[in-house]
């Protein structure tokens, strides 16, 4: 089982109220690998510049993340990415974006990879999205993306194409508002899923995610937490999670999507006790275990319907 996974690796330099980061390694398929690689084989893609810490290549390698995807341009420097979070720590600015290696970015999918059932598309322009899923020699059993509001700003056309060739899209409820044109987010999600994809995530930070297929939806709540400390990367931790959960279990039924939105939320609430993807370093199968069985406690009730 392996899950291939395209996304940025970063320098993020990260304000909250609580304190502020230096330039500190981040990315979408960063946050995706190390969390996925807890479940399933990893094969990553993506590019950085000669300023990218080898021992954070080397940590990676450790973990069973295959790095034969990931371009580095010895002479260019990183993606780098800064925002600072508001008080609710549920909104942000975007301070700086600069593109950098990302800018002429062309993946290519090595052969070694090709045998993969999964894909995770993680945020990234739509082009080279679609570039990765046009370079795949048969289909995978499922094709996950996630994205953002920029691409539907300045990429529309491009993103509704890659839309048509996926099976699972993951955004945050301003998004599928945005994607859809609809406030409701049960119609947004039945306006996307005609755009494409069968299964529709949705988002909502500290409130949790929703999933629907067809006219079926489930809802995972997030873990109430005491502090938050950082939650950049939350997003990209719930894909791992969710495409970790389904590779692992080779199973891509909505019930077993249930099971792996709340592997996703799990592993977020993780990502945002530390600053960057430091707990997400330091966390092992035990505290992941007692970790799902407080979500277990959290949503479990008995109703007498009589
Ligand atoms: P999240 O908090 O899950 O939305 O993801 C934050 C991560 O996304 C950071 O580590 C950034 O490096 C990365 N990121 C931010 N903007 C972009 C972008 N335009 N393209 C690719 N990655 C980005």
């Amino acid at each position: 089982m392996s899950v291939i996974v395209v996304g940025s690796m970063a320098f993020d330099a990260i304000e909250t109220p609580f304190g502020k980061s230096d330039k500190i390694v981040g990315g979408a398929a960063t946050y995706i690998a190390w969390c996925a690689s807890n479940f399933t084989n990893v094969n990553q893609i993506s590019v950085v510049g000669g300023d990218f810490p080898q021992e954070e290549l080397d940590a990676l390698s450790a973990r069973g993340v295959a790095l034969d995807g990931v371009e580095i341009k010895k002479n260019e420097k990183s993606f780098f990415w800064s925002g600072k979070y508001h008080l609710d720590m549920n909104s942000r600015d975007t301070l700086v974006t600069e593109l950098n290696v990302l800018e002429h970015f062309k993946p290519v999918v090595p052969d070694s990879y090709q045998d993969a059932e999964f894909v995770m598309l993680g945020n990234l322009q739509p082009s080279v999205q679609m570039s990765v899923i046009n370079q795949l020699t048969h289909r995978p059993k499922l094709i996950v993306m996630d994205t953002m509001n920029l691409w539907m700003d300045i990429a529309m056309d491009d993103l509704k194409a890659v839309l048509k060739k996926i099976d699972v899209l993951m955004i945050n409820d301003s998004e599928a508002r945005q994607l859809s044109g609809d406030y409701s987010l049960v119609r947004a999600a039945k306006t996307i899923m005609a755009m494409g994809p069968k299964f529709l995530i949705i988002k909502k930070g500290e409130h949790g995610a929703l999933l629907f297929h067809e006219d079926k939806v489930f809802f995972a709540p997030a873990l109430p937490l005491e502090e938050v400390f950082d939650p950049t990367g939350a997003g990209d931790t719930f894909a791992g999670g969710f495409i970790g959960h389904i590779a692992k279990t080779k199973d891509i039924s909505f019930e077993n999507m249930k099971t792996a939105i709340i592997v996703g939320s799990a592993m977020a609430s993780f990502c945002v006790e530390k600053f960057g993807t430091q707990r997400l370093r330091e966390i092992s199968k035990e505290d992941i275990a007692n970790r799902l069985q407080e979500f277990v406690q959290l949503v479990n009730f008995d109703i007498d319907l009589v």
